[in-house]
């Protein structure tokens, strides 16, 4: 007997039929003598159409009744569940965020999670049933409920998982697995069978859009097994864990991000302008994709950031209130294209990159590298162009080397 949890993604639940499909499988589950807690989304293309509302009626909703809005999504997912589930003949119980005592900050649309209480839950599975969790949301220290932000529902699983001791956290999706590449973008890109969460975390940071990064985060830091699964062909998936045995190739994906900007500030005369910038941003709590920060030969500071292109727009206005404008520029419609694995400088994989990127004439805006990425920052549309060369270059010719 295992205590499992399993998370099913928006396009696992849209409708009667797939909510039939996953009950099947959850009391497949529960009847080989498992405990069962299970956790939601919303479903599939509700969240998006929630948000569109709410900014028919308000052009900038205050978060609080924003995520009171959102948080509506998964509770229908999960009561409906747990009806298709009682319909098979097996108990089961659904409980939001704020009934389980999720409890989070409240930073609103993009809480973090602070502890669960795990009795609840446990009670319930002692009884005999089927838990269904709504993910995605919380309640803070004010009674308000809050929410993780896009695609938190598989962080709710991996906290859920780590207040229980699950023996196992399975993340159901419409994919069947993680690929060395988008493989709409890329023909010859493979499924791989295992990842460490050092990669995961790097290439859902970088782009791959499969799991919530900080789901990732949180596994590693309880050493919690993620196994990401198809909630379709119900096939083994990849496993993302702890210990992983380093296969040939250094480079186990290359991920993409599309719509994205370059704000520079130059001539920043001391240390003081740079501190304004960066006030600036961790104000606004943007998310940055890549910084660099430089000392020219005339003793001034540069600084170039790389944002989504919405939010570089906000956070370029902001920078020239607080600077006086002048010496700041903005580059829209850029991409960024990344390898990530182990051992990328010491595989010296640098060089191969910029041989290619070189003999493509392709400008390039940033590059920034680490032992475990590299990433390019180039036109938009270029970012399929480079994906697939450094596709080849790194994965495929290592593969048959
Ligand atoms: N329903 C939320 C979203 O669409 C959370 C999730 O699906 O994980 O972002
Ligand atoms: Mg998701």
């Amino acid at each position: 007997m295992a205590l499992i949890v399993q998370k099913y993604g928006g396009t696992s639940v849209k409708d009667s039929d797939r909510l039939r499909e996953v009950a099947k499988w959850v009391v497949k589950n529960k009847a080989e003598g498992n405990q069962m807690v299970v956790v939601v989304s919303a479903p599939g293309g509700m969240t998006d159409s929630l948000i569109k509302r709410a900014e028919e009626v308000h052009k900038t909703p205050s978060g609080r009744e924003l995520d009171r809005l959102l948080s509506v999504g998964e509770q229908i997912s999960a009561s409906l569940l747990a009806m298709a589930i009682g319909e098979l003949g097996y108990k089961a119980v659904s409980l939001t965020g704020p009934q389980l005592e999720i409890k989070t900050t409240n930073e609103f649309n993009n809480a973090k999670i602070l502890g669960i209480s795990s009795e609840k839950i446990v009670e319930r599975l002692e009884a005999g049933y089927i838990v269904i969790v709504t993910g995605f949301q919380g309640i803070d220290e004010d009674g308000s409920i809050t929410t993780l932000g896009r695609g938190g529902s598989d962080t709710t699983a991996v906290a859920v998982g780590a207040a229980i001791s699950a023996d196992q956290v399975e993340i159901y999706t419409d994919v069947d697995g993680v690929y060395t590449a988008d493989p709409r973008i890329v023909e010859d890109a493979r499924k791989l069978s295992s990842l460490s969460f050092i990669e995961m975390i790097e290439m859902a940071g970088k782009g791959a859009k499969v799991l919530h990064c900080r789901s990732v985060e949180l596994a590693a830091k309880y050493g919690i097994d993620i196994h990401l699964r198809s909630a379709f062909s119900w096939e083994e998936g990849t496993w993302i864990r702890g210990s992983e045995k380093m296969e040939k190739a250094a480079v186990r994906g290359i991920t993409h991000v599309k719509g994205v900007a370059k704000i520079t500030v130059d001539q920043l005369e001391s240390n003081g302008s740079l501190g304004d910038v960066m006030d600036v941003i961790e104000a606004r709590g943007s998310d940055i994709l890549l910084i660099n920060q430089g000392l020219t030969r005339e003793g001034q500071f540069e600084i170039s950031l790389l944002l989504k292109e919405e939010e570089a727009v906000r956070v370029a206005e902001l920078l020239r209130e607080r600077l006086g404008g002048g010496n700041l520029s903005l580059k829209p419609s850029l991409g960024m294209v990344s390898a990530v694995g182990i051992g990328i400088r010491s595989n010296r994989l640098q060089g191969r990159v910029a041989r290619v990127v070189n003999n493509e004439e392709m400008r390039v805006e940033m590059i920034s590298s680490s032992e475990t990425s590299l990433s390019y920052v180039v036109e938009g549309a270029q970012v399929d162009r480079l994906k697939k060369l450094m596709h080849y270059e790194l994965i495929e010719k290592s593969l048959s080397a």
